[in-house]
C-alpha cells in the first residue's frame, strides 16, 4: 500500500459493529473474531475462500451465538468486522500473531514481510477502532456508576494442527485476573446442564500473554468478566448457534441473578 492510503474503501464493511448499543443488561458481550471479512484491497490476503472459511478466518458459528446472547439480554454487543488473519484484534499489536505469517501450519501470503506502512494500516483500521469503541462504551457505563460483566465470546476447533489430540469439551473457559467468575459459572452449568463438559481451556489460557481484549477492558479495569470458547461444530448452524446461546444464557441469567461476588 501507498503510505497514507487507508485499508478500508467506500465499498468495504466497516470495521467493528455495535449491536443494541443502548441494551440495558448489566453485561457488555464482545466478539473479537465474528467475522472472516478481509478488505477488497487485500484481494483474500492470497487465501482460497475454502482457507478463510476454516476457524484460521473467524470463530465458526459465534455472530449467531452473539447476536443470540445480546437479544436474548437487551445488552450490548461489538463485534469486530474483519478476519483474524487480517489483523487479529485480541493480541498485542506488532507481537507475531497479531498479523501472522502463518496460521495453524497454513502461510498467508499477504501478510509474509509486511511493510511497517502496511502493518501500522491495519491497526490504524481495524484494531484501534473495535477497542476504542469498547472503552467508549465502557467509560460510559462506568460513569453512571455501573459495574458491567464484561462477557467475551469465542469458538474453537476441536482439533489444532499444532495439538492433534481431539479437545473433548463443548464449552471452555478462560481466565486471568477474575478466576471466581469463571469458576461460578461452570458450576451454576454444570447444575443445569450435567451431561456436557465445561472446563477450563487448553492448551492456551486466559493467563496466556498472547491475549489482549479481556486483559485490558476486563481486568485492567477490575471489572467482573468471562471469556468462553463454544466448540465450533456444536455452532455451526443458526439451530446448534441458539441452542448453545441459550444453554450459556441459561446459566448467565443464573450468575446475574445470584450476582457475581463483584
Ligand atoms: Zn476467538
Amino acid at each position: 500500500m501507498t503510505p497514507g492510503m487507508t485499508l478500508l474503501s467506500d465499498i468495504d464493511r466497516p470495521a467493528f459493529e455495535v449491536v443494541n448499543p443502548d441494551g440495558r443488561a448489566p453485561v457488555i458481550f464482545v466478539s473479537d473474531h465474528d467475522s472472516n471479512a478481509v478488505p477488497a484491497c487485500l484481494d483474500d490476503l492470497g487465501l482460497a475462500p475454502a482457507d478463510l472459511a476454516r476457524h484460521i478466518g473467524y470463530d465458526i458459528g459465534i455472530a449467531r451465538v452473539a447476536r443470540h446472547l445480546a437479544a436474548r439480554f437487551d445488552a450490548p454487543l461489538i463485534a469486530s468486522g474483519y478476519s483474524r488473519l487480517v489483523c487479529d484484534v485480541n493480541r498485542v499489536p506488532y507481537s507475531p500473531a497479531s498479523i501472522p505469517e502463518i496460521s495453524d501450519g497454513t502461510p498467508v501470503p499477504a501478510n509474509r514481510g509486511l511493510h511497517a506502512d502496511d502493518r501500522r494500516a491495519r491497526y490504524d483500521a481495524l484494531f484501534h477502532p473495535y477497542h476504542g469503541a469498547i472503552a467508549n462504551l465502557l467509560d460510559a457505563r462506568v460513569r453512571t456508576g455501573a459495574r458491567p460483566l464484561f462477557v467475551g465470546l469465542h469458538s474453537f476447533t476441536p482439533r489444532l494442527v499444532s495439538a492433534p489430540a481431539d479437545r473433548p469439551w463443548e464449552i471452555g473457559f478462560l481466565w486471568a485476573e477474575d478466576a471466581a467468575t469463571s469458576a461460578q459459572t461452570m458450576a451454576l452449568f454444570r447444575r443445569l446442564f450435567p451431561d456436557v463438559c465445561v472446563g477450563a481451556n487448553q492448551p492456551y489460557s486466559g493467563s496466556s500473554p498472547q491475549g489482549y481484549t479481556m486483559d485490558v477492558h476486563a481486568d485492567r479495569r477490575g471489572l467482573s468478566n468471562l471469556c468462553l470458547e463454544f466448540r465450533q461444530d456444536l455452532i455451526g448452524d443458526d439451530a446448534g448457534g441458539d441452542l448453545w446461546a441459550d444453554r450459556f444464557g441459561d446459566a448467565l441469567a443464573e450468575l446475574l441473578r445470584t450476582g457475581t461476588g463483584d
